[in-house]
């Protein structure tokens, strides 16, 4: 076959795909605008996870009627202006490219209200298609709806998985970005119900909302700077950490990453204190000056890269180290209950759920089933009386007088060499 170019339909439909792999990709994207646009306060409304409508509403300084065809224009962005800015990117969108493809695969229809206009404009692109710029009715910011994704795209269609996976990706990826971003109130609904309703607040709160009261129960306070890099949040206590699939988070400027400097620098800090098939579990948020830290790496910006690698990896294991080591030294158990203003003696024991139903309780805020999060951390079990409780309580309590202090390891009550103590069963429900 002789070389053609490609139409600008297919190659703008092939660009979507490296960034909106799956709704939950959409989520990602408008989620991440409206934090951009300054939002404080976010609306979500998915059905059928997301295939058939993505609508996320926000009251950000929205788009001035000028500009809404250039917002859903490749590489168009107003974020970016100089190549050099690329270097020191203090917003979570900066490649103009999302609403593009976006619009190249789904029914976008997007109104907006600029800061300071007496009324609303609106937009809507079908399949690449802009139409005019007609007047409409918002009060304030930015309202984005997303329509029957790939609909002109039926390969892609069919690569969707079942609605439930669907749905967990999409429910992973608010969850992150509202991890990310406590000082924003969020609320979320799927087929009409809702699952999320978060106040803006602190990451304490924030990550007990939306990681379960037992987290934040169960983990150490990370605190620490060095000069222009700080890193503060929570990672749990090694006798806590679950069995089952991961609960870490970390944030590098407000932004979920995967990295591997950073996620080796965790395991490292865990390593000598944590059981070999126990998972470290944290939520934690790095912040530094944006030239230290290359986020354009990849399209979907999951992936960074460190300009000084070796002093982030030291920098991050040391915090961590620090935190679980002091924490272990503070009969935490204790004070953490305390804390909470419940005796020690009242709780009930804390068992390693397989089962998101079983934490109901605990997650009001956040009652969805997502194999994601269903696995990970830990929950308290109702009914049983407080002796396993009071057994770890009181081992560590021992262990944390007669322990070393401060080695910069944690005592060793926990599994160390395989030897650990009795775990509760396992619940199911
Ligand atoms: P990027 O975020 O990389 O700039 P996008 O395609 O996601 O690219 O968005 C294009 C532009 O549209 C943004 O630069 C911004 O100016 C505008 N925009 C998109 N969503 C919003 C929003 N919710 N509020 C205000 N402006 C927005
Ligand atoms: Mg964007």
């Amino acid at each position: 076959m002789p070389i053609r170019l490609l139409s600008s339909e297919v190659a703008s439909q092939i660009a979507a795909g490296e960034v909106i792999e799956r709704p939950a990709s959409v989520v990602k994207e408008l989620l991440e605008n409206s934090l951009d646009a300054g939002a404080r306060s976010i609306t979500i409304t998915i059905e059928e996870a997301g295939k058939k409508l993505i609508e996320v509403a926000d009251d950000g300084s929205g788009i001035p009627s000028a500009e809404l065809e250039l917002a859903v224009t490749r590489h168009a962005t107003s974020k970016l202006v100089h190549s050099d800015d690329l270097f020191s990117i203090s917003t979570l969108g900066f490649r103009g490219e999302a609403l593009a493809s976006i619009a190249a695969v789904a029914r976008v229809a997007i109104a907006s209200r600029a800061v300071g206009k007496p009324h609303a404009w609106r937009i809507e692109v079908e399949g690449g298609t802009i139409g005019a710029v007609a007047p409409a009715a918002l009060a304030a910011g930015t309202t984005v709806t997303i329509e029957e994704l790939y609909f002109n795209t039926p390969a892609r269609r069919k690569f969707l998985r079942t609605e439930a996976t669907e749905w967990a990706h999409c429910d992973e990826a608010f969850r992150r970005i509202a991890l990310a971003h406590p000082e924003v109130a969020f609320s979320l609904t799927h087929n009409g119900r809702a699952q999320v309703r978060v106040q803006a607040g602190g990451r304490r709160s924030r990550v007990e909302a939306l990681l379960g009261d037992a987290f934040v129960l169960h983990a150490a306070a990370v605190d620490a700077d060095a000069g222009d890099v700080r890193m503060s949040g929570l990672a749990v206590r090694p006798a806590y950490a679950a069995e089952g699939p991961l609960t870490q988070y970390i944030f590098v400027n407000g932004r979920f990453v995967r990295d591997r400097v950073l996620s080796h620098a965790l395991r490292e800090a865990y390593r000598d204190i944590l059981h070999h098939d126990r998972q470290p579990a944290y939520a934690l948020w790095l912040t530094l000056d944006p030239r230290r830290v290359d986020v354009n790496v990849h399209p979907q910006k999951t992936e960074v890269r460190f300009r000084d690698s070796g002093a982030i990896h030291q920098f991050v294991r040391h915090a961590v180290e620090r935190a679980l080591a002091a924490n272990a030294a503070e009969q935490p158990a204790v004070s953490a209950a305390e804390r909470l203003g419940i005796a020690a003696a009242q709780m009930p024991p804390l068992v390693a759920t397989d089962n998101l139903g079983a934490s109901g309780q605990q997650r009001q805020d956040a009652n969805h089933s997502n194999p994601f999060t269903a696995q990970r951390g830990l929950m308290l079990a109702a009914g049983e009386p407080a002796a396993f409780y009071r057994q770890l309580f009181g081992e560590r309590t021992a262990v944390a007088r007669t322990g070393p202090a401060r080695s910069g390891r944690l005592p060793s009550r926990v599994c160390r060499n395989g030897a650990c103590p009795p775990r509760p069963t396992r619940q199911s429900g």
